[in-house]
């Protein structure tokens, strides 16, 4: 072979720069993106089992980059974390969502996603409170999904923001419970108003018996702590009846619904458009 050593380096240095560049191009168009209000958010609804009523639905956000299309979160919010544009992404989120859910019945919640990265600072209290006080919605109908993450190390002092939100009224999730470290222990840290079983034990629900002993656990600890329970990820009918016998109080996945535009939202409800 004719290339040496250096020669390689060499590429695998321009590779390098290729890969920072892309990121920084890409975080330099986040930053525009949150002046122009380039997103959008999507709702997925939330299903009592018992009752078979949409009690609440999640806010998920989506990128309208004008020349890639609809960008899902999984592409931009590890770098708005990294680059703290998640602090200013993260109360546009609030406010849009709490405006886009005071159109809706009394009853029906609103559940938005707070990542870990939102308090680092002192301004994710204010960006509640602001979101709340501006839109009019009432502090209950808000629900806060954040993941043990959040609490991994509490030199931050999550614990005691979330127990100033909640003591405003706010209710809290648990996200994606199962998927990090000694859960349990944090049920203990804070008293969470719901656990969010992640979807990856659904999606096993009916092939594996772990799964299901998982699920069968989580609600029950559920009913012993006073803690309700969501199934998330739930697609077919089967995995219904499962997650339903096991006792999950609430239900969401695509066998419902995928997120739809807030336009849509009054429809899914069940309610007449006015024309
Ligand atoms: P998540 O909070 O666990 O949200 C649920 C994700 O699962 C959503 O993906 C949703 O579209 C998807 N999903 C719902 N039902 C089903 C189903 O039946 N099957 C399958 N396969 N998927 C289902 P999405 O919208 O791409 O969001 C991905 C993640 O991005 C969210 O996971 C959340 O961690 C994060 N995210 C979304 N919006 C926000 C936001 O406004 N702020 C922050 N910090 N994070 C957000
Ligand atoms: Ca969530
Ligand atoms: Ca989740
Ligand atoms: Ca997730």
């Amino acid at each position: 072979a004719k290339s040496d050593g250096r020669g390689l380096f060499r590429v695998f240095e321009r590779g390098m720069d290729t890969k920072l560049q892309a990121r920084r191009a890409l975080e330099l168009d986040l930053r525009a993106a949150i002046e122009l209000q380039q997103f959008e958010l999507h709702y997925q609804p939330l299903v009592d089992v018992v009752s078979g009523r949409v009690s609440g639905l999640e806010a998920l956000i989506r990128w309208k980059h004008p020349e890639r299309g609809m960008i899902g979160p999984d592409e931009f919010i590890p770098l708005a974390e990294e680059t703290g544009l998640i602090v200013p992404l993260g109360a546009w989120v609030l406010h849009q969502a709490c405006t886009d859910a005071v159109a809706w019945p009394g009853d029906v919640k609103i559940a938005v996603n707070v990542s870990p990265a939102q308090f680092k600072g002192p301004e994710l209290v204010t960006a509640v409170l602001d979101a709340l006080t501006l839109s009019g919605l009432h502090p209950a109908r808000l629900e806060l999904e954040i993941t043990e993450t959040a609490l991994l190390s509490d030199a931050s002092g999550t614990v005691a923001v979330l127990h100033e939100l909640r003591a405003k009224g706010v209710r809290i999730a648990m996200d994606d419970f199962g998927t990090g470290y000694s859960s349990l222990g944090y049920l203990r840290s804070f008293p969470f108003d719901k656990i969010k079983i992640d979807r990856c034990f659904v999606r096993e629900i009916e092939t594996s018996a772990d799964c299901k002993a998982i699920v069968r656990a989580v609600t029950s600890l559920g009913v012993s702590l006073g803690i309700s329970t969501t199934a998330e990820g739930v697609e077919t009918s089967a995995q219904l009846e499962h997650v339903r016998a096991e006792g999950c109080d609430q239900v969401q996945g695509y066998l419902f619904s995928r997120p739809v535009p807030a336009r849509d939202v009054l429809v899914l409800l069940g309610h007449c458009i006015p024309s």
